[in-house]
């Protein structure tokens, strides 16, 4: 089944069956750009399996189990009159590349929200404070980008779970966003994400800046497809996240002149 979604005037086509929507990330190898469904079989992930033994995790309270992720910002979040646009960023956090994301951020005056993979959270917490310290969202993005729509129930919670608790044992507050690695999701791995409260979020716009196109074709693929409600993949670690950095820089103040404001999701 192929589903087409309206955001803002431009049309991101997504393919749910096997719920594998627009697949990115960081480790992805090339492929053509254009409106072609990503493969269904995510590539091998930059960073090594094998979640360290975890207890039960903790999570938040259940939520209503999702059929889909969100790809757009929910009406509910975007301020009333307001024309919006959600910023978020993976695979961080990275000691590199996510202090300057945050000084772009912090320039202009825009909340963002990053899908920290647990390993690097708990490699770099200062920079996962650094984050929430600033204002931005912390969500998740499993314990070691592993794809999770190919997993059972236990393994699945154990990848999400651990990252959930390794981010509230930093900062405290337990988070309830998360991105699948691959923007891959199964009926079970949403039903997991729910037992733990977390809400899935995918995009509606891919600049593929993990595939590292150049910062202008970047900024150009994130100007020509963000609307209204739009929520924004960006990367801030996974590799050379320099042209990311360059075209945030780039694209940033044109979305500002058109009048967005930076809302969460
Ligand atoms: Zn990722």
């Amino acid at each position: 089944m192929t589903q087409q979604l309206w955001s803002g005037g431009r049309r991101a086509l997504l393919t749910l069956g096997g719920l594998t929507v627009v697949s990115a990330c960081a480790g992805t190898p090339p492929k053509p750009t254009g409106s072609a469904p990503a493969p269904a079989t995510p590539p091998p992930s930059p960073v090594p399996s094998v979640p360290p033994p975890s207890p039960t995790p903790a999570g938040l309270p259940p939520i209503a189990v999702q059929s889909k992720p969100l790809y757009v910002v929910p009406a509910a979040a975007v301020p009333k009159g307001a024309k919006a646009v959600a910023l978020t960023f993976d695979d961080g956090p990275d000691p590199a590349y996510t202090p300057q994301v945050l000084h772009i951020l912090r320039k202009h005056h825009i909340k963002a929200t990053f899908f920290v993979i647990g390993q690097q959270a708990h490699d770099f917490p200062d920079l996962v404070k650094s984050i929430a310290g600033e204002g931005h969202a912390v969500g998740t993005h499993t314990w070691s980008h592993q794809d999770v729509s190919r997993m059972p129930a236990g393994r699945a919670r154990t990848e999400i779970g651990r990252a959930v608790d390794t981010v509230a044992a930093t900062l405290g507050p337990i988070p309830h966003l998360f991105r699948a690695p691959y923007g891959s999701w199964s009926p079970t791995a949403f039903k997991v994400c729910a037992a733990l409260g977390q809400t899935s979020v995918a995009w509606d716009v891919d600049p593929r800046d993990w595939d590292n196109p150049g910062s202008d074709r970047i900024r150009s693929r994130v100007l020509h497809q963000v609307g209204h409600r739009s929520i924004v993949l960006n990367h801030d670690g996974g590799g050379d996240r320099s042209q990311t950095v360059r075209a945030l820089r780039n694209y940033l103040p044109v979305l500002i002149d058109r009048g967005y404001r930076f809302v969460g999701v």
